[in-house]
């Protein structure tokens, strides 16, 4: 009997919309993934005092990308969020973040009145740089050491156990500097968005389609391919070759949740910590939309303290890019060898070894599943059970 099935390997966004689309191809398709549970670093869940909380920090969804918010709709309900982020300074103050004209103001006491008087400022304080090679010459061109010192190199330092000057400019450039009043964390998304029920539940339906079995707590074992077709693993690319050529390395992140009396007020759920403490930032999930499911006495705050990810049980989160590319080199000769198997293909965060979000996962996985499921039709499911 011809092998009719497909592996995907991980219930995450790369897994779960590569399930879907080859389902829907008429495909029969199997997911694994090693957690107890699905959505990927998405789960979240009610906790004790009744709040929603993500398992593994604060997902918030923008994308300019109307196609990925087509699909993701039809699997539950999404309401609009604007995420706003404060960073708490050393005097106690609360400041917007990203940087922008109000922060400085506050910060330095001084009047800015336009975009004008930000760049003129900013000239002040700027070392100019012509090609900037890495975050902290990048920084530093742009906003100089003093600002650069305070809201990036000791959040860098914890996030990455890393000096600006190793960190690759992408990294902080995620945090464009606004040169007007602007305080939204994502202004230039046209769709910023929370899915009203939480992301399990999108999950859920999503793969909740009779082509699709799910099994849990069941990690990839060399040899499972065998009796697929075709296998999509977002497993980490390194893991999966027995990390031979040296391990790529992640941050990873330790999550501390308290039961809280005092309830944080104001549109910014994140505070950002500029100190040295090894906590980066805190989450109060009341103040996202829908995430306090029933009113008790206690809110849920969470802070994050990063970590290696050998220092967290292998939970990788953040694929390491430093300036000098060292790390994307090793990828690159996994993914060498991993193209000699045109059945196994690597997908998402830790296969790609990239700091994905998650409109580009689900971008990037509609096309590359649409792509595999035109090249290899398929008749219906029910047609594939009856072989
Ligand atoms: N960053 C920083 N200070 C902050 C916030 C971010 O220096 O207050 C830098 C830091 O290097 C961080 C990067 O910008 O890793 C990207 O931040 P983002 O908020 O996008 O991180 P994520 O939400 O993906 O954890």
């Amino acid at each position: 009997m011809a092998v009719q099935r497909i592996l995907v390997v991980g219930a995450g966004f790369a897994g779960a919309v590569h399930a879907r689309v080859l389902a829907e191809a008429g495909w029969a398709v199997d997911v694994v993934d090693q957690r107890p549970h699905i959505a990927g670093n998405c789960f979240d869940h009610v906790d004790g005092n009744g709040m929603r909380v993500h398992a593994y920090g604060p997902h918030l969804f923008h994308t300019n990308n109307a196609r990925v918010v087509d699909w993701v709709s039809r699997f539950g309900a999404w309401v609009p969020y604007e995420h706003r982020v404060k960073a708490l300074v050393p005097d106690g103050r609360e400041l917007p973040l990203p940087v922008n004209r109000d922060t400085l103001a506050a910060l330095f006491g001084v009047s800015l009145p336009d975009e004008a008087a930000m760049r003129g400022f900013l000239a002040t304080q700027a070392l100019p740089c012509a090609a900037p090679g890495n975050a902290a010459e990048h920084l530093n061109s742009v906003v100089g050491p003093t600002i650069t010192d305070l809201f990036f190199r000791p959040y860098t330092r914890k996030m990455w156990a890393l000096e600006l000057e190793e960190m690759h400019a992408s990294v902080v450039q995620r945090l464009p500097i606004r040169f007007d009043t602007e305080d939204r964390y994502f202004p230039d998304d046209r769709y910023q968005l929370l899915p009203r029920d939480g992301y399990a539940a999108i999950f859920a339906a999503m793969l909740d389609h009779p082509g699709i079995t799910v099994s849990l707590s069941t990690p990839f074992r060399h040899g499972m391919e065998r009796s697929y077709a075709q296998v999509f693993n977002s497993m980490a690319i390194d893991e999966f070759h027995g990390c031979d050529l040296g391990e790529l390395p992640y941050r990873s992140i330790r999550f501390h949740h308290r039961a809280s009396a005092e309830w944080r007020q104001g549109d910014s759920p994140v505070l950002n910590r500029t100190d040295d403490s090894p906590i980066t930032r805190e989450t109060s999930w009341h103040l996202l939309p829908h995430h306090l499911v029933a009113r008790g006495t206690h809110c849920t705050i969470t802070a994050e303290e990063p970590c290696d990810w050998r220092a967290n049980n292998h939970e990788r989160y953040y694929p390491v890019k430093t300036a000098d590319g060292r790390h994307e080199a090793l990828y690159e000769r996994y993914r060498a060898r991993a193209e000699r198997n045109p059945r196994m293909h690597f997908i998402g965060r830790c296969g790609t070894y990239r700091y994905l979000d998650m409109h580009q996962v689900i971008n990037q996985s509609l096309i590359s599943a649409e792509k595999w499921a035109q090249a290899y039709p398929r008749s219906p499911v029910i047609a594939v059970a009856a072989e």
